[in-house]
């Protein structure tokens, strides 16, 4: 019975005019031998070249293909210092100095897709398959929030049971919960649910946009179309390449307006992906005017039963992690970029400053493992490795240390401050400068309700030199009255409200 109505589900999944539409003469956008051609083309730049590119990335303009290519084909040691430089230089004229935190919560690890590199594959038997109730989902809400976390991904396999339908419940489930914080007694929730799941069809899309969702993140995992081959079954859904490849596009269409790409690292040539994902950018912005609102890098890291995911020809070295974080931050300007904690803490700390603006902590990739607290070591309910298993604070810690501003911000979402109107907004460097408040705010309400005393003491005397910056800066000069609401929210906050922003 359950075959039956699987294999039935499978069928009415791909709706192929949803992949046609979007071809220019039968092609998709990712011409492999364009993209050897420009890496080819575009070997040993000269300094002048590089830094007429750089001067162009801190204009806030997406880069051009070849100028991306000529990045990637950098030697020089110094001149690689000078990108590195300058991609933190980018980051902090469209973001400012904030880090923007969530939470991934995997609701079910049933899949009928086959890929080579993950633990959820349907072939994995060593996998124990389980998909939580919406009680048991509203229990890891409680978890999270306890901890201090406002934003969630969810995280799904591809499979009938976890559907669209199921989706959106659960969405709901994380909104509904409301829990006290321990510290202060102040009410606390989830303020953005986002979804990373399979691609869908336009009127699934349209369901989730619906429920609530901010941004649907899909990754491609290679974009190279011989690697996807090989590493995806050709008889399963995830076997298509280009149904995989448009589901931002039908995302965007659908009105979800925030959408996030990403490749997984490993598969294939990091600098063949790192043109890929440029590709899918100018792609979605000559179709929309906008590009992704994040792009995700994951290294790929050792799974239970892949061989693949612990010996993969294409793994990517630390030292040249580094590159294509900061070659991809300065190929996007616009884009905000995430480290999840597949990384380690060093290697984290070491790429938020070449301009990450997202990254999650505490975090728990088995299913119910929140309210289960079971450490990662416990492969046979985990999809993937983690590198950085430390708590919220800790990570805060660090970042405050650094001089980041943690930020639970999600006013941008609930203000209309989505898809064309952020991206033009970021790329005038506006949204930037919203957030600035908008994260002090949020971090003020952290310090207050979850911090450790050491984080509080930190965090606090970080707040007052950001505070005393806003008071400084012409551009709020010139917007007294956001000056006042901000001053006037702000102690509020001290005062006990709680979810105020502008
Ligand atoms: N099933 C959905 C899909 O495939 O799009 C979404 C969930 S999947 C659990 C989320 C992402 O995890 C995948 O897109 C892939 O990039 C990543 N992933 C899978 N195996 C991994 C591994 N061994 N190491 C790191 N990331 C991995
Ligand atoms: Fe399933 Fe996604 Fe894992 Fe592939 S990556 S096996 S589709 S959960």
């Amino acid at each position: 019975m359950e075959n039956k109505s699987a294999g039935n589900w499978i069928r009415n999944i791909i709706v192929q005019e949803e992949i046609d539409k979007y071809l220019v003469n039968g092609k998709d956008f990712i011409d492999s031998n364009e993209i050897f051609t420009k890496l080819t083309n575009n070997i040993n730049p000269s300094k002048e070249r590089v830094r007429e590119i750089l001067q162009k990335s801190l204009s806030v303009k997406t880069l051009a293909p070849d100028e991306t290519a000529a990045l990637l084909n950098v030697t020089s040691p110094e001149i690689w210092e000078e990108i590195f430089h300058t991609a933190l230089e980018v980051k902090k004229k469209v973001y400012d100095n904030r880090i923007v935190f969530f939470a991934p919560l995997y609701c079910s690890n049933l899949c009928v897709n086959n890929c080579a590199y993950c633990g959820f594959r349907e072939a994995n038997d060593q996998e124990i398959r389980r998909i939580l109730t919406f009680d048991e989902i509203k229990l890891e809400t409680v978890s999270v929030l306890k901890e201090g976390h406002k934003r969630l991904i969810l995280v799904f396999g591809e499979h009938y049971r976890s559907d669209v339908d199921y989706m959106a419940a659960a969405v709901k489930a994380v909104y509904s919960v409301s829990e006290i914080a321990a510290q202060s007694g102040r009410p606390s929730s989830i303020r953005r649910v986002n979804i990373n799941a399979a691609p869908m069809e336009i009127a699934k899309l349209r369901i989730l946009k619906g429920a609530g969702i901010g941004t649907y993140q899909v990754f491609q995992e290679t974009y190279h179309p011989q690697t996807y081959h090989d590493v995806h079954p050709q008889n399963t859904l995830k076997g298509n390449y280009r149904w995989r490849l448009y589901a931002l596009h039908r995302a965007m269409e659908s009105g979800i307006d925030d959408v996030a790409i990403g490749a997984l690292f490993g598969l294939y040539d990091w600098r063949f992906e790192v043109m890929g994902l440029l590709y899918h950018t100018l792609d979605l912005e000559r179709h929309f005017g906008v590009g992704p609102h994040t792009i995700s890098f994951p290294r790929m890291t050792p799974a239970s039963g892949s061989k693949l995911s612990s010996d993969s020809p294409w793994n990517v070295s630390d030292d040249d992690f580094m590159k294509l974080v900061a070659v991809l931050r300065l190929s996007v300007p616009t884009a905000g970029m995430i480290v999840t904690a597949r990384e380690k803490a060093s290697i984290k700390k070491a790429v938020i400053q070449l301009g990450c603006t997202q990254t999650d902590a505490s975090t728990r990739i088995g299913i119910g493992a929140y309210s289960d607290q079971k450490r990662e070591t416990d492969l046979d309910t985990s999809q993937f490795t983690i590198g950085d298993p430390r708590d919220l604070d800790q990570v805060i810690q660090e970042v405050a240390k650094m001089g980041f501003i943690a930020s639970f911000c999600t006013a941008g979402y609930r203000c209309g401050r989505t898809g064309e109107t952020i991206m033009g907004m970021l790329s005038h460097c506006d949204e930037g400068k919203f957030c600035k408040l908008n994260a002090v705010l949020t971090f003020r309400e952290y310090l207050s309700d979850y911090a450790s005393d050491e984080t509080r003491q930190i965090g606090e005397s970080l707040i007052m030199k950001e505070i005393g910056e806003i008071e400084s800066m012409d551009y709020f000069k010139n917007k007294p009255h956001l000056l006042h609401k901000f001053r006037a929210e702000y102690s509020e906050i001290l005062g006990g409200k709680r979810d105020l922003f502008l």
